[in-house]
């Protein structure tokens, strides 16, 4: 497996000199967060450090299952050019949101329409060589939203009709009330990432793991048990922690 972090936990000032001390630290990749003020700079001092690299794909102000088609169109634009910018690094995985039906009476149109939409986007991904990766995201809990995916067979049903992987968040699994290794048995070769922060099971803290309800306890023997070799992604609060709070936890413990 593969130790990488997420940019969004070093917030939006980071340094070329940051970047040596993520490796040092013994990071293997970074995923760039599209959103932050600096992500181009972020990838020049990626690629410049040698890390293997990966995006987070933008998400706010841009729901791809939208029922707006202007909306829908200017998430497509979006999304495609910044995986043109990732395929020119060299980047390897970009992880996304698949949007939200506006209201849970919508959700089953929303679902025909983001099947559709799925599989254009997978191949515009696939022209630029990029592994697209649908990530777990939290349930709208008064139930008038519906956040795609936000429950597991959901999740899998997009995952294997669209062909693409998995992103599993598991500080969003957690608050889902999801069981973590049963759900790792569901992905199986479909797991293409996984984001790692600790939470208490009600709130999406981005905890160091340890700091909350240890989330990640057993997470590497479940991983090992199916096979799986990918990116595990350390994404932490950086209004929380410093990058440092992140390196000396990181020099503590194994993942
Ligand atoms: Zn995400």
């Amino acid at each position: 497996m593969e130790k990488w972090l997420s940019l969004w936990s070093i917030g939006q000032n980071g340094t070329p000199s940051d970047f040596t001390a993520i490796k040092q630290a013994g990071f293997d990749g970074v995923e760039i967060w599209a959103e932050q003020h600096r992500s181009k700079e972020y990838l020049d001092y990626a690629k410049q450090v040698g890390f293997k690299i990966g995006m987070h794909l933008p998400f706010h102000d841009l729901n791809l299952a939208t029922p707006d088609p202007v909306v829908y169109e200017r998430t497509f634009h979006v999304l495609t050019e910044w995986m043109e910018t990732l395929s020119k690094y060299g980047g390897r995985h970009a992880t996304f949101h698949g949007g939200y039906a506006w209201s849970s009476e919508e959700r089953d149109e929303t679902l025909i329409r983001i099947r559709e939409r799925l599989l254009s986007l997978n191949e515009k991904a696939k022209q630029y060589g990029i592994e697209l990766l649908l990530e777990n995201l939290i349930p709208d809990k008064l139930n008038y939203c519906h956040h795609i995916a936000s429950n597991v067979e959901e999740w899998l049903d997009l995952i294997h009709e669209a062909n693409i992987k998995a992103c599993l968040d598991i500080g969003h699994l957690a608050v889902m009330g999801d069981n973590l290794e049963t759900t790792i048995a569901k992905l199986g070769s479909a797991l293409g990432a996984v984001h790692l922060s600790d939470n208490d099971r009600k709130s999406d803290l981005h905890l160091l793991p340890g700091e909350g309800e240890n989330l990640s306890k057993d997470l590497n023997n479940y991983l090992e048990a199916y096979q799986y070799s990918g990116p595990i992604v350390y994404e932490i609060n950086p209004y929380k922690y410093s990058l440092q709070d992140i390196i000396e936890h990181i020099t503590k413990v194994n993942v």
